[in-house]
């Protein structure tokens, strides 16, 4: 499943999460930032990853490895993929503006076996380690790709204004 790092985080058809982005969310038909990351950071990202949160977008098979091994039981064939190069659910990390990075948990192989370098606003974020904010989080229905965008400035503008 790909998404553009920082792009808006939507699930199922059109449903977008308003103030949350996508971080890592790799393909290896697309291009991929590189490079190493600060000291500290990927175990930080392993300590998250024990505790994955939202298991709506289903298990991820790393596509950057050689397909795994299969196995014929019962006519069928299954698939037995290494551990650490599939993963369910997601990291979740508040951002000093309040926005919310959603990474697959698959972001720690990511990191450490192909090199990804995530945005600088996530890795802030995970060092900085606020806490999820208890305020409820507008989850909205879309039409098309221009309500969309309208509707995400319209929202955040609110959600930025002063109380
Ligand atoms: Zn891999």
């Amino acid at each position: 499943m790909y998404f553009p790092d920082l792009s808006p985080y939507s699930y199922g058809k059109g449903i977008v999460e308003v103030g949350v982005y996508n971080v890592g969310w790799l393909s290896s038909a697309r291009d991929y930032s590189q490079g190493p990351c600060p000291e500290g950071f990927l175990a930080r990202i392993d300590q998250r990853a024990q505790s994955p949160v939202n298991l709506f977008r289903g298990s991820h098979l790393c596509e950057f490895c050689p397909p795994p091994e299969t196995e014929i039981r019962n006519g069928m064939e299954i698939i037995k993929p290494l551990p650490e190069r599939m993963g369910d659910g997601e990291i979740r990390v508040v951002g000093r503006d309040g926005a919310v990075y959603a990474a697959p948990v698959m972001i720690a192989h990511y990191i450490r076996e192909h090199g990804y370098l995530p945005p600088r606003q996530f890795i802030d974020a995970v060092f900085e380690d606020r806490p999820p904010s208890d305020k409820p989080r507008l989850t909205i229905g879309v039409i098309g790709d221009d309500d969309k965008t309208r509707l995400l400035a319209t929202l955040s503008e609110i959600a930025n204004q002063p109380k």
